[in-house]
C-alpha cells in the first residue's frame, strides 16, 4: 500500500523578486501542463492556489476549455488530467480537503538548497512504506517564502546543480520529481 500524493501550485504567497511575499497570476500553461503530469504518474489531486476569486473563475475557464470546449473536441485525452484540477482560495483549504493538516506530510520544493532536505530516494521509500498522505507544494513566480518552507515537513533536495544555473520552470520541476517519486521501479 503506498500513500495517496496530491499536488499544489501556489499563487500566495510566493516570493516576488524582492523577496517580499506576493500573489502572483496563473499560467495557462501550468494549469493543465501539471494535470498532465499530475494524472501521467497516479498523483490524486492537483490543487491550483489562488485567494482571488477572479483568477480561480479563470482556472474554471482553462479547465472548461480542455474538457468541453473546442481544444477538448480536438485533444479529447487532454479531459481525464484536467478533472484532477481542484481550485482552492489557499493551503489551509488544500489541507483541509486532505482530512486536516496533522494527516498529511506536506513536502516543499525549491531551486534553492536550504537545510532539513528530504532526498528523492528516501521520499521515494517513505511513500511506498507509509500510508500517510503526501501533499507537494510547488510555487510560483520567485518561489516559496520562508513561512510556507518552514511550516512544511520537510523540503525536498533542489533538482539539478543548485550551486549553477538553475531555473526550472514550475512544470519542468514537477514533472521531474513526480518521476523520481512516483515512476514505477
Ligand atoms: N528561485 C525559485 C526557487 O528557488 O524555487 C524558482 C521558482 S520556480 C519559477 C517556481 C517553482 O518551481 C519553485 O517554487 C519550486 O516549486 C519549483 N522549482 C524550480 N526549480 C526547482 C529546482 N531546481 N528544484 C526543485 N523545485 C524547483
Amino acid at each position: 500500500m503506498s500513500a495517496r500524493v496530491a499536488v499544489a501550485l501556489v499563487h500566495h504567497p510566493v516570493l516576488a523578486r524582492d523577496g517580499s511575499e506576493t500573489t502572483s497570476t496563473v499560467t495557462n500553461l501550468d494549469v493543465h501542463d501539471i494535470a498532465r503530469s499530475a494524472k501521467t504518474y497516479g498523483v490524486s489531486d492537483y490543487f491550483v492556489v489562488h485567494p482571488v476569486p477572479a483568477q480561480r473563475a479563470l482556472v474554471q475557464r482553462i479547465i472548461g476549455h480542455w474538457k468541453t470546449g473546442s481544444s477538448g473536441e480536438r485533444i479529447p485525452t487532454r479531459g481525464p488530467a484536467l478533472d484532477l484540477v481542484r481550485c482552492l482560495d489557499s493551503l489551509d483549504a488544500v489541507y483541509a480537503a486532505m482530512g486536516g493538516r496533522a494527516s498529511i506530510r506536506v513536502w516543499a520544493t525549491a531551486a534553492r538548497p536550504s537545510e532539513s532536505l528530504l532526498s528523492f530516494a528516501a521520499a521515494r521509500e517513505s511513500i511506498a512504506r507509509d500510508d500517510a498522505s503526501v501533499l507537494l507544494l510547488f510555487g510560483t513566480s520567485w518561489g516559496l517564502p520562508r513561512t510556507v518552507l518552514d511550516s512544511a515537513n520537510a523540503i525536498l533536495e533542489p533538482i539539478g546543480n543548485a550551486a549553477e544555473y538553475n531555473h526550472l520552470s514550475v512544470r519542468a520541476a514537477c514533472a521531474i520529481a513526480l518521476d523520481r517519486l512516483l515512476r514505477s521501479a
